[in-house]
């Protein structure tokens, strides 16, 4: 199965009575366990193709697939639950709540999905250590690196064991050596759990490290190598 099957996925905004074409048409599949980077210039659409794939959003047109589901027949409930059970999201400044330990930060998914207690700090604890960070469980973020805590952000993303990691810039706040680190983790990550990955960069170096690179332009896919 596909996680992502896109076919004329279009997205417009309306601003102040000027109609712009985010997307225009893009045609997409991207399979399960697949590790692949979107690159493109500032304002080509990546941002709004990620928040379609994450299903934070709706295409105007066009179809969209999500782990086989189209989401056109969902409403908004439903399409939030199919986010929760499918994607996890890492975002570039982690997102992290500053006054609270590692542990109950990547717990805190699972506090939305009803998970008892008890077992919230297991599984937040298992996703701690595959993330290298069991010596950290009660570190705050203002106590950790900012590749630390982007690897706890991390963990909460693979706390409820989705099929999707969708990360905006992962490594767009970090310096080169915990960039490389971050990248090494989501390798591993993906090649041991078969999580595919779905990353938004700017830096080539970054996007080379991925099995396949899209590049967009003016809403459209210009060039998808794999
Ligand atoms: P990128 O992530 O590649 O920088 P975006 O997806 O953010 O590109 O933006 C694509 C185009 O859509 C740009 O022209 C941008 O100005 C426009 N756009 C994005 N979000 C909105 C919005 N909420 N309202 C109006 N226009 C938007
Ligand atoms: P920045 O470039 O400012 O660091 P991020 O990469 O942190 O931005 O976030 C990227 C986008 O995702 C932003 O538009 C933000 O509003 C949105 N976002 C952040 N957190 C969440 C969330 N928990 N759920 C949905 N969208 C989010």
């Amino acid at each position: 199965m596909s996680a992502f099957e896109a076919a004329g996925l279009t997205r417009s905004y309306q601003l102040e009575g000027v109609t712009v074409d985010a997307l225009r048409g893009v045609d997409l599949t991207i399979g399960d366990g697949e590790f692949a980077a979107i690159v493109g210039p500032s304002g080509s659409g990546k941002s709004t193709l990620m928040h379609l794939l994450g299903c934070l959003d709706r295409p105007t047109s066009g179809v969209l697939r999500v782990g086989g589901v189209d989401v056109s027949t969902l409403d908004d409930t439903q399409l939030a639950e199919l986010r929760n059970r499918m994607i996890g999201f890492v975002f570039q400044s982690f997102h992290l709540l500053a006054r609270t330990s590692a542990l109950d930060n990547v717990a805190l998914p699972l506090v939305y999905r009803g998970v008892a207690k008890a077992d919230r700090r297991k599984r937040a604890r298992a996703a701690l250590e595959a993330v290298g960070l069991a010596h950290r469980l009660d570190h705050r973020p203002s106590q950790m690196s900012g590749g630390e805590q982007q690897r706890v952000a991390i963990a909460r993303a693979l706390v409820g064991d989705p099929q999707v990691v969708l990360a905006d810039e992962p490594t767009g706040n970090l310096d080169t050596r915990n960039g490389e680190e971050v990248m090494g983790l989501l390798e591993r990550l993906n090649a041991d759990q078969g999580v595919a990955i779905v990353l938004v960069t700017h830096e080539a170096e970054v996007a080379n490290r991925a099995r396949r690179q899209i590049h967009v332009r003016d809403g459209l896919i210009e060039r998808d190598v794999a």
